[in-house]
């Protein structure tokens, strides 16, 4: 198919990569979004910064289920859910019990790896050249435990990783202090992965790729987009009334993109959930790489302005408030995981994964409306799979076949 007009609504990282790849095919494209890309109201500000080539296990398990109701009663386990939310979570909930069931998480997870396994190369072949470049880190990621038995408990992830050849080196206390003496004595065992990206501050990548895209003819309008209307040619219409047609539209709305789909005809199972971060600044201590606090589900990586700490889940729906507990208990994590540093705490943010009950993302079109394309989804792995999402809806926009099965991740399977 010969290439045209393509709107994107939504300027988050997926909207981004995509806008960009659709532009070097040769697309006269348009990114909306009432937001400036790089804002603090997008998830793709706050994040970990993680290019997380490991991340190949759903989010739903049959030990997480089973851990479920003592998490959620429990103040200090990183779960939370707002009570009041549950009633309009449980369309969302079903399904997300339902898809931990061994022989589904087996199937996610290969359809996960098919996504990450290049998330390093895939970033490099959309950044390299442009100013977006510069904030890609390279190293190792480290992984505490408590000890090695919470290590082995985990038989589950630890398979599944071999699997796709993802297999750590093992470290002992004396291992942990020798790469960095400040960990404190409540982590007797890690892991680590090598060959692992991190972003040294995954806003200002953003706004520099997003720069990219506008010098390279790329266009940008600020407003919202109200709903999508399928036909030979696809429309939308924004805020203010005013209706734009194109060839192909690409809905890339993060945690906001349920409603947008249904106008589109497409019923999605998607939900926010809701992850925060804290800052913390100290004279002196760098990190040597990104850590992931096994017990506590948050990320500490070292970037240009601050160690962020990063993760926790909690389901609230996308207009509640942020929370307290989650933030403090980052913060008591922090104070475990470095007794003897003292940290200035800095900003406190919270975003909206967008995730759907089977952790997979969302990626294509319908039947019926084959010229409006879907992307998003990306849960705890959206920056990761950024890149790589990019460049399959491109391949779709072209009609050309990319070269992974994407039944897995069909608008139209929930
Ligand atoms: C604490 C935390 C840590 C994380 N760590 C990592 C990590 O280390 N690695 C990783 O890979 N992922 C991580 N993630 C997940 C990742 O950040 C998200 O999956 C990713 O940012 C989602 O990107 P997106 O572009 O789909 O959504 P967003 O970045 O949220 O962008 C969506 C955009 O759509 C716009 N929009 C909304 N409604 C409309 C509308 N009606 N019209 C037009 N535009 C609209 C919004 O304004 C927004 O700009 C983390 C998330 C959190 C919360």
């Amino acid at each position: 198919m010969a290439t045209g007009i393509a709107l994107i609504a939504g300027a988050g990282i997926t909207g981004v990569c995509v806008a960009e790849w659709l532009r070097r095919d040769g697309w006269s494209v348009t990114l909306i979004d009432p937001v400036q890309p790089g804002s603090p109201e997008q998830t793709s500000y706050g994040n970990a910064g993680l290019l997380s080539r490991i991340s190949v296990m759903p989010i739903a398990t049959q030990s997480l289920v089973r851990q479920l109701p003592s998490m959620l009663r429990d103040p200090n386990s990183p779960l939370f859910m707002r009570w009041s939310y549950l009633p309009r979570l449980l369309p969302w909930l079903v399904p997300f019990l339902r898809s931990a069931r061994a022989e589904r998480v087996e199937e996610i997870s290969a359809a996960l790896a098919a996504l990450t396994f290049d998330a390093n190369e895939q970033h490099l072949a959309l950044v390299r050249g442009t100013p977006a470049e510069a904030f890609i880190r390279k190293g190792n990621l480290v992984s505490l435990y408590r000890d090695r038995q919470a290590y082995d408990g985990d038989v589950l992830t630890s398979r599944t990783r071999e699997k796709f050849g993802l297999v750590p080196e093992l470290l002992d206390r004396k291992g942990i202090l020798d790469r960095d003496p400040s960990i404190g004595s409540a982590y007797q065992f890690a892991t680590v992965f090598d060959d692992y990206c991190w972003l040294s501050s995954p806003a200002a990548y953003l706004a520099a790729l997003f720069e990219h895209f506008l010098r390279n003819g790329g266009c940008f309008r600020r407003s919202r987009v109200v709903s999508l209307e399928p036909g030979t040619v696809a429309r939308l219409t924004l805020e203010d009334g005013e209706t734009l047609t194109a060839d192909t539209i690409v809905l890339a709305s993060g945690a906001w993109s349920k409603t947008l789909a249904r106008s589109a005809g497409v019923r999605v199972r998607l939900e926010a959930e809701r992850g925060y971060h804290v800052e913390l600044h100290s004279n002196g201590y760098r990190a040597p790489q990104p850590y992931f606090v096994m017990d506590a589900k948050f990320v500490l990586t070292p970037m240009d302005h601050a160690l962020r700490a990063a993760g926790v889940a909690e389901f609230g729906g996308l207009d509640a408030p942020p929370s307290k507990r989650p933030v403090e208990l980052i913060k008591e994590g922090v104070r475990r995981v470095y007794p003897g540093l003292k940290f200035e705490i800095g900003q406190s943010w919270m975003g909206n994964r967008p995730t759907t009950p089977d952790s997979l993302p969302v990626i294509g079109a319908t039947e019926g409306a084959p010229n409006i394309l879907h992307a998003y989804g990306g849960q705890h792995i959206g920056l990761t799979i950024g890149a790589k999402v990019g460049r399959i809806v491109a391949d779709l926009a072209r009609r050309r076949r990319p070269n992974l099965d994407l039944r897995p991740y069909r608008p139209d399977r929930f």
